[in-house]
């Protein structure tokens, strides 16, 4: 990699970045000395099918082993897991020898219930602590867990259950979000009407938000079986390394969301790979990610990274603003994290509160913060940098890498942050700029291109779509022209130093405050209103949280109160986080001569940007009335 000295000053880290793609065997069989493996590979790599690729062939680990028991062993009663929650006023720690033991009361729970290898529990809770023991259980004993966001509503979630098929589902009476308390239950029972699969039993959390309704033969509850099984040793099962440790769904451009699929040793060494070199995480340190377990940085960096490092994790459960805008800083300040991970709109949200606080706390512990999931704006950054006193890193990545494909990888070497770029490739991605018409890799400083990254992607990326390999091969394989690459569908540039630059998707996957969404998937529930004939949902930029759903809809009759209704429908059927900020009503959608609906035209109007070549449209009166919805908006 070529990195001027502006940006890698020593040179150290292009040397160890070459060298993880120089001597890709050599650089992943040293990281996977960062974890224990109860009997070693005998392949580092097997890529004799691509795209398709394992991962240290042979070698039997397991990521609880990693986790939670190596450390109980050598260091029982240092923090391991703090969970701090504003909405029910709680806060807790348990020491790894602590949550060894919860842990394997969950994991005899699943047992008795014959969840085995292989078997999937889907989880599906806000965020409380029993929600890692039930991620850590399934690790321990060969299970799939796929957690979906506890923000989804039914449709969303029955979805994942018909595509999951689990064994067994974990949830809770109910989540509390700024004070106000969101029953569960009601959204479970009715995704477990919709889907088709027939989920045997249901493990309740019950924090006592909610009365729970108990189906007898089907439900049990955490308390009452943790009594029941409590101080029985459930071991961790040796697992071949390219079994499958979870599934994780997330949304494309098709209506169906997809069930992302990851191993559990390539992804245990590259999570450990990551602390260290990335993250300059510490063992008895303290890390605090303020995602969400539904998401992928809660699994890779509130759950199994902090963990497999060593380091006690701090979980949280509220709003960044509630009590006050000082909250997390406090708790850094309190527990003495020395890394923390957060989001731009989570900054972007302290912005507006009063700068004090962010001096009002001790943060000397605090080595770095990063931030990513969407675009960093430059005057966000500059803002939380300065305030700070420390550094802050853009990272950028997907669901499918589960770790950062673009950063500066702190633990390395020392490089400078420039504004507006979320760094260099990480070890492993061969990382290329495609012109998507050609194919031909874009080189020029500055110039457009799809960010792709040549076979294969390093350990610890989805190994494929959950049930659906073809999809694997088409979707990401498939969509450049050119050698068979895997596309990112982000639009980059490069500058002459070697930092690259994220503009955007080059699909309908928008992103609403780090939550990719996706417009077909909120089309395909808009259109189910009975008031509604026809819809198209853009993303539209908005100050605060990146971006934002709006609806154009096609009344079937007079549209009265459908704007209502169409929100309500959404709020009930996927979950507020993909509520459309507004549904505007119109007589006609602009579309092509061909039918296609003209995204990037009408997401121009709601921009107040011009909307290009208008060529192939069918009607022109479309755009017009649209603009005119827009404007009287
Ligand atoms: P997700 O799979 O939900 O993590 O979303 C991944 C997508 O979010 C990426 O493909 C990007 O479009 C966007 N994204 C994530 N991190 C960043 C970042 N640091 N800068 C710009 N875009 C980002």
């Amino acid at each position: 990699m070529t990195l001027s000295a502006q940006a890698d000053p020593t040179g150290q880290y292009a040397a160890f970045y070459d060298r993880s793609l120089a001597e890709p065997e050599a650089f992943w069989a040293e990281q996977a000395g960062l974890i224990d493996w109860f009997e070693p590979w005998h392949q580092v790599f097997d890529g004799s099918q691509p795209p398709f690729a394992k991962w240290f062939v042979g070698g039997r680990t397991n990521l609880c082993h990693n986790a939670v028991d190596r450390h109980a062993a050598t260091r029982p009663d240092a923090a391991a897991l703090i969970w701090s929650s504003t909405e029910v006023d709680q806060e807790k720690t348990w020491t790894f020898a602590e949550l060894l033991r919860e842990v394997q009361a969950m994991a005899a729970v699943l047992q008795d219930q014959g969840v085995g290898e292989g078997d999937r529990v889907l989880i599906y809770c806000p965020m409380v602590p029993e929600a890692v023991f039930a991620m850590l259980a399934c690790a321990r004993i060969g299970a799939i867990h796929s957690v979906v966001f506890g923000g989804f509503a039914s449709l969303s979630l029955a979805g994942r259950i018909d595509d999951a098929q689990p064994k067994l589902i974990v949830s809770c009476d109910a989540g509390s979000r700024g004070g106000k308390v969101t029953a569960y239950q009601p959204l479970l029972e009715e995704a477990l009407r919709q889907s088709t699969h027939r989920t045997e039993r249901v493990l309740w959390i019950d924090r006592g938000l909610q009365p729970l309704q108990r189906t007898a033969g089907r439900d049990l509850v955490w308390h009452e079986e943790r009594e029941r099984v409590a101080g029985r040793a459930v071991p961790c099962a040796a697992l071949e390394s390219n079994q499958i440790s979870y599934t994780l769904y997330t949304s494309g451009t098709t209506g169906k969301p997809k069930g992302v699929q990851r191993d559990v040793g390539g992804y245990a060494v590259a999570l450990a790979m990551s602390m260290k070199h990335i993250f300059d995480g510490r063992p008895g340190e303290t890390y605090f990610s303020t995602s969400d377990i539904g998401w992928v940085v809660g699994h890779s960096y509130i759950v199994y990274g902090p963990l497999i490092a060593g380091m006690a994790t701090l979980m949280y459960e509220g709003l960044p603003v509630r009590p006050d805008a000082g909250v997390w800083w406090r708790l850094a300040a309190k527990h003495k994290v020395s890394v923390m991970f957060s989001a731009p709109t989570a900054v972007r949200v302290l912005r507006k509160a009063d700068p004090a606080y962010l001096t009002q706390s001790d943060l000397s512990g605090l080595r770095s913060l990063f931030l990513a999931g969407e675009p960093l704006d430059e005057p966000t950054a500059r803002w939380i940098r300065d305030a700070l006193g420390k550094p802050v890193i853009d990272n950028y990545w997907q669901t499918e890498t589960g770790w950062p494909i673009l950063t500066l990888a702190r633990g390395v070497a020392p490089m400078h942050e420039r504004l507006g770029s979320p760094g260099v490739p990480m070890p492993g991605y061969r990382a290329v700029l495609v012109d998507p018409e050609t194919g031909e890799p874009v080189t020029e400083p500055g110039h457009k291109g799809v960010l792709a990254m040549d076979y294969p992607l390093p350990p610890g990326c989805l190994q494929t779509v959950w049930g659906d390999d073809q999809r694997f091969v088409n979707t990401y394989w498939g969509s450049l022209p050119g050698p068979q690459r895997y596309s990112t569908f982000d639009v980059a540039t490069r500058d002459a130093d070697g930092y690259t630059f994220i503009l955007g998707r080059s699909d309908d996957v928008i992103n609403v405050a780090g939550h990719r969404l996706g417009t077909r998937e909120i089309e395909e529930c808009i259109a189910s209103h009975p008031g509604v004939a026809e819809v198209a949902v853009v993303g539209v930029a908005d100050a605060l949280k990146g971006q934002v759903p709006w609806a154009f809809v096609v009344p079937k009759g007079d549209g009265q109160g459908l704007a209502q209704g169409v929100q309500a429908h959404v709020d009930a059927q996927l979950g507020a986080v993909a509520r459309p900020a507004r549904v505007l009503v119109l007589p006609l959608l602009p579309k092509t001569r061909s039918g296609k609906l003209l995204r990037r035209a009408m997401q121009a109007v709601c921009e107040g940007r011009d909307t290009g070549d208008l060529s192939t449209i069918e009607d022109a009166s479309a755009l017009q009335g649209l603009k005119a919805v827009v404007a009287a908006a």
